[in-house]
């Protein structure tokens, strides 16, 4: 404050500017605004607390960036990361599933003005290995159908009877553990997913944040069961 005065505004009313200034300051602070640098926005798909110091620490210490990145707390699990390359941002957004303690970190870009408490992220970018189909399926067109049922192919890959996909998972919703393909509507063919790197899942309901032993979905009798016989969700 000092060093910014300068001027000769004495006693109670300079007192009385920065008490009006400090109020507007905080109504500003409830939008965050994109900056000049490339930024995302981050929340950990978390059910427990946990301390986001270490949160800041542990990615400072993952993400091995060209340039420097900043993260701040905009909220209660909410992150926003502010790097100084445009680069750094692809890697971090191209890398694998990033974890912290086993939870799936969520990314999104910042590129408009957005309210703090509208913020809210729920999906996440996912490559999943599709398993072996019939010879007589195009793999093009079945990658394309089976990314439609996702919302959309973000990028596919097809080397020779390997096939992948990254589409973007909402992690609210239960897993796919796969799905049938038909083509004259009478035989249908099933073809697996397999969800690559995966973080802390649940084999009782097929939801990410908890597991088995913390799903509230299931009674202890049916964790039994599955505990006995994991391939019942397989
Ligand atoms: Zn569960």
């Amino acid at each position: 404050m000092e060093e910014s005065g300068g001027d000769n505004r004495k006693g109670s009313d300079e007192i009385s500017l920065l008490a009006e200034e400090l109020i507007q300051l905080s109504i500003k602070c409830s939008m965050v605004v994109p900056s000049v640098k490339p930024t995302l926005i981050c929340t950990i798909w978390i059910e427990k607390p946990y301390n986001p110091e270490s949160f800041k620490a542990q990615m400072k210490s993952i993400w091995k960036t060209r340039k420097k990145f900043e993260i701040q707390m905009a909220r209660q699990n909410l992150f926003l990361i502010v790097f100084d390359s445009e680069e750094d941002l692809q890697t971090v957004m191209e890398g694998w599933s990033w974890l912290f303690r086993k939870n799936l970190l969520l990314f999104d870009r910042l590129i408009k003005p957005m309210e703090k408490n509208q913020m809210w992220l729920n999906s996440s970018p996912f490559w999943i290995k599709i398993g072996s189909c019939l010879p007589e399926f195009d793999k093009k067109d079945l990658l394309h159908a089976i990314g439609v049922t996702f919302g959309g192919v973000i990028r596919s890959e097809i080397i020779e009877d390997s096939c992948r996909l990254r589409i973007n998972l909402d992690v609210q919703k239960p897993l796919r553990r796969g799905i049938f393909v038909s083509i004259d509507n009478k035989n249908k063919s099933w073809i697996s997913f397999k969800y690559e790197k995966f973080p802390m899942f649940c084999f009782g309901c097929g939801k990410m944040g908890h597991g088995l032993n913390d799903c509230i979905g299931l009674n202890p009798a049916e964790k039994n069961k599955i505990r006995d016989d994991p391939t019942l969700w397989h």
